[in-house]
């Protein structure tokens, strides 16, 4: 066999099976068979034409799977054996890097393969189903693979560990750049997988009152399961009215924006005490303005944050340790399952949200 179906982007607001040619393996590769995949919403972006990748290219990346084919320098991994990989596969060589930053990691940028110098390239870090063939199919090739692929600890689920490559890292990172101290009071603006595995690191991070803040009451309940101690649905009352009587005028210590709208920037700012951190894990679709008058003209000691996913495989050992240890379980949050036949029907229910979807389960 050396075809394989994958979901590929057509056009705006067009995807569609193909058959692919399965990659050849490089020295630095690894050919994983994927077990499960699921849909982000950065997804949703590129299916809609908010976030512009090349027709033709595979979607997706997170990445759930077993080692098919090794590249002839990886070492210390088996055929067989059951990984995963970050939806950031830095190569960990540029400056970059090494500079603290691999997400940003812009070393494989040129499109005729030679390396762009090493450098700095905002999100480049990120090039599953961005600037290579995505996760969204039979076969992936893991790029830096002794970098970048994690063996799954024995005992765990693909659903249990399907949060760890984009999901849980990304809200986690948003909780470890809100600068929360033990005992502080937290924000999260918009409960979707992102925002509700925020809710859950602001509770593994020591905070002592986490505000979640969505306009479905069913994400906000799984909020509460996931540590949110008070939910408020912005549909049924005033956000920044509530929270101001909830801090007493303070304000939060730190708030973490999980959607990418004006509108929850905006709150996110507004409802933060002079010194407070925001942390930001939205994807912005235009250009972003300030709340001046809650922003003290600058002069407020506030402090935004703004993040990728981070990826490798330190990371996801790490991630995949807290679910091993049963202090977080985020497989609720996986509700429906597809097979990869049925991915286009399975974008559309997550897309429009129904049937309570939070994430959706693909299995080739
Ligand atoms: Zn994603």
């Amino acid at each position: 066999m050396s075809t394989m179906k994958a979901l590929v982007f057509v056009e705006n607001g067009k995807i569609e099976i193909r058959e692919k040619k399965i990659p050849d393996v490089g020295p630095n590769d690894a050919l994983i068979k994927i077990t499960t995949t699921t849909i982000c919403g950065t997804d949703i972006h590129i299916f809609k034409g908010e976030y512009p990748v090349k027709s033709g290219l595979t979607v997706g990346h997170e990445p759930v799977g077993v080692i098919e084919k090794l590249g002839s320098a990886v070492q210390g991994y088996e055929e067989g054996q059951r990984v995963i990989a970050g939806a950031i596969c830095p190569s960990f060589t540029s400056y970059a890097c090494q500079d603290g930053f691999p997400s940003q990691d812009g070393a494989y940028l040129q499109t005729d393969g030679t390396c762009s110098c090493h450098g700095y390239k905002a999100t480049a870090g990120w090039r599953f189903g961005n600037i290579i063939d995505g996760t969204q199919a039979e076969y992936v090739l893991v790029p830096d693979a002794q970098a970048n692929l994690a063996p799954i600890p024995d005992g765990l689920t693909d659903e249990q560990v399907l949060m760890c490559p984009d999901i849980m890292s990304t809200g986690f990172k948003g909780a470890e750049n809100a600068n929360i101290q033990i005992g502080d009071v937290v924000a999260v603006f918009a409960q979707g997988p992102i925002g509700l595995c925020a809710t859950a690191g602001a509770k593994l991070r020591g905070a002592s009152t986490i505000i979640a803040i969505d306009g479905n009451n069913e994400r906000l309940a799984m909020s509460k399961k996931l540590g949110a101690d008070i939910t408020l649905n912005f549909k049924e009352v005033d956000v920044y009215e509530e929270i101001m009587k909830i801090t007493g005028n303070r304000g939060v210590d730190s708030s973490i924006e999980a959607l990418g709208l004006q509108a929850t920037f905006n709150q996110a700012i507004k409802i933060l005490k002079p010194g407070g951190t925001m942390s930001s894990l939205g994807v912005y679709s235009e250009d972003l303005t300030i709340p001046m008058e809650y922003f003290a003209a600058g002069l407020g000691d506030h402090t935004i944050r703004t993040a990728l996913c981070p990826g490798g495989k330190e990371r996801m050992r790490r991630l995949m340790n807290v679910v091993a240890s049963g202090k977080v379980d985020l497989s609720e949050m996986v509700t429906h399952t597809y097979k990869l036949d049925d991915i286009v029907e399975a974008y559309d229910l997550f897309m429009h949200q129904r049937d309570g979807v939070l994430k959706v389960a693909i299995k080739p």
